[in-house]
């Protein structure tokens, strides 16, 4: 009788103590907001936290939904750190003033100038952590690849009733044309817009794994996807998927003439962002060789830190090329000229 008192008692004990040790060492935690979903991404959280004892709590919607939802919460969003996809969503986000300054040596010196933008007037810069390109694929059966084998190509009359695309208003669409302005000019950008439309195999719809798709089955000649997705599909081991594969061309587009175009995934610091200090601490680990590996890997892109290398025998298999020297921030100040150029040119 007494031993199962004492028992209970150092039970008690024990209890009250875990208590009390949790009350004097708050819990660091970090709210981090992404539209970045992936497998390999769960990993880099757990990482962080066991490295940091920073405990990470996510939302986690797709990029509309991120947006939406801090503009919702106002002045009393509780976001630290915000991951989006693609410099459009980006530089939407800092137009909404929805980041804060970051001032972080280890960034400045590990991001590459053309993979973040500076901080603006209101010192809130943004920062990419994995590059993706822009390639062209093609029918191997319907269509030359010497052809299709630059952005401009596509749009010449030959091209009539072979070109597929997703939406002119999705932000790949946009930022594309954004790096176009930068590289070929307004007007030239304007006809190519026209060229394009008047190439179309079919009215804009779908995401790029469905264009892809589109360009094997024959519905169309050549498309525009952003490298993940070809390389997803190479890797595969759905019969679709391969068969798909083994009839369409990948083209890196203008070696030589003005490179791929090279977007990026990637965040900053939120503007109320109840615990700043993590938010750096996260965003800085992002930026280390571990986590710059696992967070491109995992989506089939490359790191932005270009002293990381990534062992990834779809990507290896696909080749060297040259990459376009317009920086992301260039391209995301150009969206606005860049839609009103679809929309007057017609683009669905
Ligand atoms: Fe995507």
């Amino acid at each position: 009788m007494k031993t199962k008192k004492l028992l209970i008692t150092s039970a008690f004990l024990a209890f009250a103590f875990s208590g009390a040790s949790f009350a004097a060492e708050p819990v660091k935690e970090l709210n981090l907001y992404s539209a970045r979903h992936y497998q390999t991404d769960e990993a880099l959280y757990t990482d962080f936290t066991k490295k940091t004892g920073i405990k990470i709590n996510r939302i986690e919607a797709d990029d509309n939904g991120i947006l939406e939802r801090i503009k919702s919460e106002g002045d009393k969003s509780q976001a630290d750190v915000i991951l989006l996809v693609d410099a459009a969503r980006l530089w939407r986000a800092q137009m909404h003033n929805f980041f804060a300054p970051v001032k972080s040596k280890y960034l400045d010196e590990r991001i590459p100038q053309n993979l973040r933008a500076a901080a603006d007037a209101k010192g809130t810069p943004w920062f990419g952590f994995s590059t993706r390109a822009r390639v062209i694929v093609y029918n191997k059966a319907t269509v030359k690849r010497s052809d299709v084998d630059t952005y401009e190509k596509l749009a010449n009359p030959d091209n009539k009733g072979k070109v597929c695309t997703r939406s002119g208003s999705h932000p790949y669409m946009l930022s594309l044309v954004g790096a176009l302005i930068e590289r070929d000019g307004l007007t030239a950008t304007e006809e190519w817009a026209k060229g394009m439309v008047a190439n179309m195999a079919r009215s804009p719809r779908g995401g790029d794994t469905d264009q892809i798709k589109a360009v094997a089955s024959g519905e169309c000649g050549v498309t525009l996807a952003n490298s993940y997705y070809f390389a997803r599909m190479m890797q595969s081991d759905k019969s679709d998927d391969m068969t798909a594969i083994s009839k369409v061309g990948f083209i890196w587009p203008n070696q030589n003439a003005g490179g791929v175009h090279i977007n990026i995934s990637g965040g900053g610091m939120a503007r109320n962002a109840p615990h700043p200090q993590e938010a750096i601490q996260f965003l800085e680990y992002l930026a280390s060789d571990s986590a710059q590996e696992y967070f491109s890997n995992g989506n089939n892109e490359w790191p932005a830190v270009p002293s990381v290398k990534v062992d990834n025998p779809a990507l290896k298999s696909l080749g060297g090329f040259q990459a376009e020297k317009v920086s992301v921030a260039a391209i995301a100040k150009n969206q606005i000229a860049a839609q009103k150029l679809l929309d007057q040119a017609g683009y669905k």
